[in-house]
């Protein structure tokens, strides 16, 4: 068995460990980046790519709004093209909650820095011809939103990553996170052992795996979340705003000439990822999209009548509280996680990798991650009933 040395292995090249590796290693650290399958293949470029910056809290939305930023950013700060549409995002409530969510919206946005601002349906015929909101009760608009084909966002960090020299490994999986005294030593795969002091582990729903071999339980519960693009429309077109109905948990943007309709179903499917190597294993069920669809006729009119084109679907982490876990292991030096993304990782993986790079380089924990710390549920206990509330917390959240 070889071994090949470096400073940081991050195991897991979805948008979370490309992005990490990135910018760990324009800190300067020597990167290894191992994946058990193609880079960049599993829930990551299946996801919707839209980034809303209003979340369901403060930290959440901070870490929300600084990825926005990048996103923008991104090619001036790396050379690497990346295309997004900041095209904004309209939120219509239909019902006295969800109208009082939207209204909320402003002031949520205010506290980030994200400007928010309520519109009639009038206007939503502009933002968005695809959609008809007279049934809203109150209607926000984020016009700093933006979406973005999720596979693009992940090649650009791949492309990035070798442009600063880290190792990308492809077909590597991690059996194993190997320790010494207290401390991270290294990863060992079947082809060979990567030596590093620090270790990321940003495997998606299978980082509780990879932690186990360490004697740590996470309180995550992986989902299956779908969702399909339609032929194309004709008055859709890429520009136009994406749209969401809070009390519907449904999605929508403007995607290949056609719209792209994703939301929440009623009856999740929750599995065990340990089951799955890979995605593409997951099964797949139209019904539950035409479920959403049936939910929003009105506001979505023309979804409901047009082909399905693409369904697809992959496997988010959810948490009890419905925000991420990022943290280091408590008893291992060196080894630190990111996992639970609530079905928000992809948009949010600018950032939150930035602040990972920066704990793990630099030793000082970044403010933005505390929220995000697996302590905050030390004094719940019982692993059981954490992970049942993680499957509640998937229905109860209106995409809001
Ligand atoms: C249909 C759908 C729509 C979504 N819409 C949005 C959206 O609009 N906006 C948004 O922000 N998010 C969205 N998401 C969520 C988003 O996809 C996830 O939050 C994000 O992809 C998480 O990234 P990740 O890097 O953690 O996971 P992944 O992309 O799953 O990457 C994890 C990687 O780890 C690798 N791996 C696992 N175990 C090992 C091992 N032992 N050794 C080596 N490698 C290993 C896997 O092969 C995989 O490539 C959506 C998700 C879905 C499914």
């Amino acid at each position: 068995v070889t071994t090949v040395n470096v400073d940081a292995a991050v195991i897991g090249a979805g948008a979370i460990g490309t992005a990490t590796a990135f910018h760990l290693a324009s800190r300067g650290l020597k990167t290894a980046l191992l994946d058990q399958a193609e880079p960049g293949s599993q829930s990551s470029p299946r996801a919707a790519g839209l980034a809303v910056q209003v979340r369901t809290n403060y930290h959440f939305s901070e870490i929300a709004r600084r990825s926005v930023d990048a996103i923008v950013a991104f090619q001036d700060a790396t050379g690497v093209p990346l295309a997004y549409r900041q095209a904004g995002s309209v939120a219509i409530g239909r019902t006295d909650a969800a109208a009082a969510r939207a209204r909320e919206h402003v002031e949520l946005g205010a506290r980030n820095g994200v400007s928010v601002e309520l519109i009639t349906p009038d206007d939503v015929r502009e933002l968005a011809p695809y959609a008809d909101a007279s049934s809203g009760k109150a209607i926000s608009y984020t016009p700093t939103d933006l979406y973005l084909e999720p596979e693009e966002l992940v090649r650009a960090y791949l492309k990035a990553c070798e442009n600063l020299g880290v190792i990308v490994m492809p077909y590597r999986k991690a059996e194993a996170v190997v320790a010494a005294g207290g401390a991270v030593s290294g990863v060992s795969t079947r082809q060979e052992t990567i030596s590093a002091e620090r270790v990321v582990v940003c495997a998606g729903p299978w980082t509780a795996s990879v932690l186990e071999s360490v004697g740590l339980e996470l309180p995550v519960q992986a989902v299956r979340h779908a969702l399909v693009i339609t032929r194309p429309i004709d008055s859709v077109v890429s520009g136009q705003a994406a749209v969401r109905v809070i009390d519907a948990n449904v999605y929508a943007r403007p995607c290949r000439g056609g719209l792209m309709i994703g939301g929440y179903e009623s009856q999740p499917l929750f599995v065990e990822a340990s089951e799955y190597s890979a995605v593409e294993a997951l099964p797949l069920d139209a019904t539950v999209i035409h479920e959403l669809m049936a939910r929003v006729e009105l506001e979505l009119p023309l979804a409901r009548h047009t082909e399905i084109a693409v369904l697809r679907g992959g496997l988010p982490t959810l948490t009890p509280d419905g925000l991420f876990l990022i943290d280091s292991a408590p008893e291992l030096e060196g080894l630190y996680f990111a996992t639970g993304c609530n079905v928000g990782g992809l948009s949010t993986a600018p950032a939150v990798a930035e602040d990972i790079a920066t704990w793990v380089s630099g030793g000082v924990k970044p403010p933005d991650l505390t929220p995000f710390s697996l302590r905050r549920f030390a004094a719940d206990g019982d692993p059981d009933a954490l992970r049942e509330r993680s499957r509640s917390s998937y229905t109860a959240t209106e995409f809001g």
